[in-house]
């Protein structure tokens, strides 16, 4: 969802990076930021029809409730001034930086970071500066590990030495490795977690010895 507003450094005021990049890149960057800009937390702008535009849209409103856990708060803001105080950014250079790329987006090429103008068959849009704007914090946390231990499709575990699955240990969950790669799908990983879960008690309950 980062992909339907603009993302910002409140150091420079300005825009540092494609906003559809996957969650990985787009955490490691906003992390390597914050690294050079005595920890100051990326923020990223949109307007009512972009927040239109999310994948889930009751996330949204439990966010802008406030809901939505540590720095997952969207707050509304009337004017792009007000916004820019709360993120301790120059209002002037932000301004700026949303002119240059409404100009890109509209132009339909994303000439400063190759963002993709489309995504799940929704264009991104100019935003809307005459307000409401909305923005929150992008503060990247740990939410999965990606890499684990081979299994095969029963979810027993596969050893590194031959290749071929260990008698009696299963692994699944997290612990499991290999199913999404590097980068994994958004909401993805429970569904894996409790189907290879399933697959490997029901394995496991069908051996005759322990
Ligand atoms: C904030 C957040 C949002 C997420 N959102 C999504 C999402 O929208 N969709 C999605 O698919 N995935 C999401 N995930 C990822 C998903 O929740 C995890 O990948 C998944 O729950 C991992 O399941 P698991 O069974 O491997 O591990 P866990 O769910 O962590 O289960 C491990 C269990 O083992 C227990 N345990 C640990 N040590 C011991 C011990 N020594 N003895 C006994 N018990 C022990 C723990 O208490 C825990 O209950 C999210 C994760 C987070 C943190």
């Amino acid at each position: 969802d980062k992909i339907w507003g603009m993302m910002d450094d409140p150091a420079t005021g300005r825009r540092f990076i494609n906003e559809g990049l996957t969650r990985n890149a787009l955490a490691q960057a906003v992390l390597l930021k914050r690294l050079q800009n005595g920890d100051k937390k990326p923020f990223i702008i949109y307007d009512e029809k972009s927040l239109g535009k999310f994948h889930n849209l009751n996330r949204v409103q439990r966010s802008l409730n406030g809901l939505n856990g540590i720095d997952g708060t969207m707050v509304k803001y009337d004017n792009l001034s007000e916004l820019c105080k709360a993120f301790g950014a120059d209002p002037k250079v932000v301004e700026d930086e949303l002119v240059k790329y409404n100009a890109m987006i509209t132009e339909g090429k994303d000439a400063q970071f190759d963002k993709p103008l489309e995504r799940s068959g929704r264009k991104v849009e100019a935003l809307d500066l005459k307000g409401p704007l909305f923005a929150m914090v992008i503060n990247p946390r740990l939410n999965y590990t990606p890499g684990g231990i081979r299994t095969d499709l029963q979810g027993r575990a596969i050893a590194l030495k031959d290749g071929k699955p260990i008698e009696g240990l299963y692994v699944v969950g997290e612990a499991s490795g290999g199913l999404h790669g590097q980068e994994r799908m958004t909401g993805c990983s429970m569904p894996e977690c409790a189907v290879f879960g399933m697959i490997a008690g029901e394995s496991a309950a069908q051996r005759k010895s322990i």
